[in-house]
Formats: structure tokens, C-alpha cells, sequence
């Protein structure tokens, strides 16, 4: 059957807005086909001469849901929402450009928008959403009823059309507050990896693995799949916008043997910085290794000397590395002796405190600098590991002395710690209670909010 293009346009229009507001209703209407609302719909002049008999089960179903006479189309079109992100380059003024919004209205638009932000810019992929009515007129020509922009999560800026034709301009002003959440996950790959994956902020974890890295030996202790847990305090606005990522407050490593716990704490006169539990910095004065990459080729204690033969006290550890690898100074101290030192070879010693110092043996060479007097900052590049003196091979012979006396300097890690006292243990000891019940309580990132 041959219709005229007119009314089967105008009635698929229709058929399109009936479709709409079916869906938006609550209880599907059951497939009835009312002889009434036939009667109705077929009483809308514009489609009075087409014949609705044949109709198609899915429009039967459909029509039902037409409890009000459709719009005539001499009247506004249903409005309806678009989202559209600002392409590169592109201003608001260009995007209502394209979609055909009249000149003055854009221009009205786009002015009230402008007082709003001021001297700020959009950024390209900002969205921009637009509440538009077709018009009957021109029908390439929608009216633009309103325009929402929210370029930060605190922020929205709304532009509506007024009754009278004009445009208003309005900031909404969501408030941002702190809300405690959680990630746990499993190490797949790399930690920074893992933890980003399941929604952590990579600055939180990097400062999780740099607290973690003064008591974790990652090569060796930490095995794939190791749980892992972050508690972050983000700052989410009232709506559920997440305005400000997760800050760090505690972390959990599960390792083969053991678990390690790090707790962000602010001391009464002292900087943030990372806890264990019982109260001890993690920060050491001393670092665990003077070096980078190493092996310990030869513990403390009683052994056969390589050289010598015979069973006598090693009276430090040796670090087997490649020559010319950078030794590091432990700790904050001065040089009190670089130069050759018999069997130790080119050897440097550092002064920390009254009682403690650190000695380093076998060097290929000397740090830039070094010589007995200087200070030295922990960390700094004392030498460069070499077999000078009674060595076998390359290695660091590394020393630690306390009252005059070589200690194993392995085990001289937990003493030499900041510890939390007074007030502030007490504050701690708190906070160390809440945040490890939060570590298994508190909703997952990305977790619905509400
Ligand atoms: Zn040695």
C-alpha cells in the first residue's frame, strides 16, 4: 500500500514518544489492544487518514501505553537530554553551533556561561549536557532549554532558559568531605600495578612501597599473589564524586612468614611519616644493605678465613656486588678515616653518633669527596666496591661498631628507629586499633557510595 511520506513520518514520530514514555512506566501494560485508545489516537487529525487496522504486534504493545491523546505537532516536541564531550579545540559556542541552536539564543548562552567561569577554560573531553525541545518551526532548529557543565566534582554550572526567552546562569556547590576506603587485592606483576588495577591512586602506593621498602626485602620475600590492603581517605562530594583521590593511612603486606603493617601518623611536633604498629618509624637511621644490589657472600660471626685459612671472627658482613658498584653511607655522619687500612684495603670509616660508627672494606675506589673530616648525608656515595686488601674477589666488607665493638650489623635495624612516647603513643596506639578493623571493614573503592 502506498502512503504519503507526511503521515507515516508524523506517525512514527509519534509511535517514537509513545515508545518513550512506555518505557519510563514503572509496571509494563499487559498486550491488550484497547478499541478506545484506538479510537483516540486515531482521532489526532494528522494521522485521522491512516488506517491503524494492520498494525504490527510490537506497536499493539506499544500503543497501549498511550493514556494521553499525543502532542499535536503544531506544539514543542517531547525535550529530551544529550551529552556531548567538547572535541579538541572546540569552544561550547561550537558544539551548539553544530547542533543548529539559533544564533542570539547561542550567543545568550554562552555569555551566561562565560560569566561563570569566569577566566576558566573547559578542557577538551569535558562533557557538556544539554536539555533540548525540537521545534515545530524550523525543524533543524532545537531550542536549547538547558546547558550543565561540571568540570570539577565541587563544581556545576547550570544555564537555563527562561520563560521570557533570556538565559540564567547557576553554580551548584557540592560540598566535599572525607570518606575511609579500602582496596585489597593480590600482587599480580608489580605492587604499583596491582594496586592501581584495583582502583588504588598510584601516589598512595608509591608511598606504601617506600614505607614498606625499609623492612622489605621485595626480591626475596615478596611471592606472587601476596595479599595486599590500602586504607585511603578520599574526599567525596555529596552526590558520590570522588573530588579528591585516596591519601594513604595504612597498609597491609601479607609476606610468606610474616605481615607488615605501616600507619601514617603526625606526630604533636613532628612531620607525617610512616609507623609500625608498635610505634617504631619505619624510617631506620642506618639503611638495611650500603648498597643497591647485593648478596651477602658471608654473614657475621666465627669462619674459616678464605685467605688466611684459619677459623677466626668476621667481624662484619661481606655483600658480594660487581666492581665499581656505588657503596652508600648508612647513615648521617663524618668521615673519619679514608685511605688504605691493611687487610681491609682502600677502607672508609664513619663516625654517626658518640657510640656508633660504620667501616667499609675492599674499595676500588673512593667516593667523590670522601676524605676524614666531611660530612656525609645517608645515602651519599662513599666508594665503589673493588677487592683491595685480603679479597678474594669483589665484595663490600661492611662493619658496624658500637661502643668500639663490632655488632652484626644486620640486627642493629629495630633500635636505631624514632619511637612514638608519651601523648602522642597513646593518639597512636588509638588510631593503629581503628585502622587495622577499617583494613577489613571499611567499603571497597569504587564501591557504590551511599
Ligand atoms: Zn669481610
Amino acid at each position: 500500500m502506498a502512503l504519503p511520506p507526511w503521515p507515516v513520518h508524523c506517525f512514527l514520530l509519534i509511535m517514537a514518544v509513545i515508545c518513550a514514555a512506555a518505557t519510563l512506566r514503572p509496571h509494563p501494560p499487559t498486550v491488550v489492544i484497547d478499541p478506545s485508545l484506538v479510537e483516540r489516537t486515531q482521532a489526532v487529525p494528522e494521522i485521522a487518514s491512516y488506517e491503524p487496522a494492520p498494525l504490527p504486534t510490537g506497536a499493539e504493545f506499544q500503543l497501549v501505553a498511550a493514556e494521553q491523546p499525543a502532542p499535536p505537532l503544531s506544539s514543542l516536541g517531547e525535550p529530551y537530554d544529550i551529552v556531548v564531550r567538547l572535541s579538541r579545540g572546540d569552544t561550547p559556542g561550537d558544539v551548539l553551533d553544530e547542533i543548529g541552536i539559533a544564533d542570539d539564543d547561542r550567543v545568550a548562552v554562552i555569555a551566561a556561561l562565560e560569566q561563570l567561569l569566569k577566566k576558566r577554560r573547559l578542557a577538551s573531553g569535558e562533557k557538556l549536557r544539554l536539555s533540548l525541545q525540537p521545534s515545530a518551526d524550523a525543524d533543524d532548529c532545537p531550542l536549547l532549554l538547558s546547558l550543565q557543565v561540571r568540570p570539577e566534582p565541587e563544581r556545576e554550572y547550570v544555564i537555563t532558559r527562561q520563560d521570557d526567552g533570556s538565559y540564567d546562569g547557576d553554580v551548584t556547590i557540592y560540598k566535599v568531605q572525607p570518606r575511609i576506603v579500602r582496596v585489597a587485592t593480590r600482587r599480580i606483576g608489580s605492587l604499583l600495578a596491582s594496586g592501581v588495577r584495583a582502583g588504588a591512586p598510584a601516589d598512595a602506593l608509591r608511598e606504601f612501597i617506600r614505607a614498606l621498602s625499609y623492612d622489605v626485602d621485595f626480591e626475596r620475600e615478596l611471592r606472587s599473589g601476596a595479599p595486599f590492603a590500602l586504607l585511603l581517605e578520599e574526599g567525596v562530594t555529596s552526590d558520590g564524586l570522588v573530588a579528591r583521590p585516596g591519601r594513604l593511612l595504612a597498609g597491609e603486606l601479607e609476606l610468606a612468614k610474616r605481615t607488615v603493617t605501616v600507619i601514617a601518623f603526625t606526630p604533636q611536633h613532628g612531620a607525617r611519616q610512616f609507623y609500625t604498629p608498635d610505634g617504631n618509624s619505619v624510617v631506620r637511621a642506618f639503611l638495611r644493605t650500603p648498597m643497591d644490589a647485593s648478596h651477602i657472600s658471608s654473614p657475621f660471626g666465627r669462619r674459616r678465613h678464605p685467605i688466611l685459612g684459619y677459623s677466626r671472627m668476621h667481624e662484619g658482613v661481606d655483600f658480594a656486588a660487581p666492581k665499581g658498584t656505588p657503596i652508600l653511607a648508612a647513615g648521617r655522619g663524618t668521615v673519619v678515616r679514608a685511605g688504605y687500612y691493611g687487610g681491609y684495603g682502600l677502607y672508609v670509616e664513619l663516625r654517626h653518633t658518640a657510640s656508633i660508627s660504620t667501616a667499609y672494606g675492599h674499595m676500588s675506589r673512593l667516593g667523590r669527596g670522601i676524605r676524614p673530616g666531611v660530612p656525609v648525608h645517608q645515602g651519599q656515595v662513599i666508594g665503589y666496591v673493588g677487592a683491595t686488601g685480603l679479597a678474594t674477589g669483589p665484595h663490600l666488607h661492611y662493619e658496624f661498631h658500637r661502643r668500639g665493638r663490632a655488632v652484626n650489623p644486620l640486627t642493629q635495624r629495630a633500635s636505631l628507629r624514632q619511637h612514638l612516647v608519651g601523648r602522642d603513643m597513646t593518639r597512636f596506639a588509638a588510631l593503629v586499633r581503628q585502622y587495622r578493623a577499617q583494613l577489613r571493614t571499611a567499603p571497597l573503592i569504587g564501591a557504590a557510595f551511599r
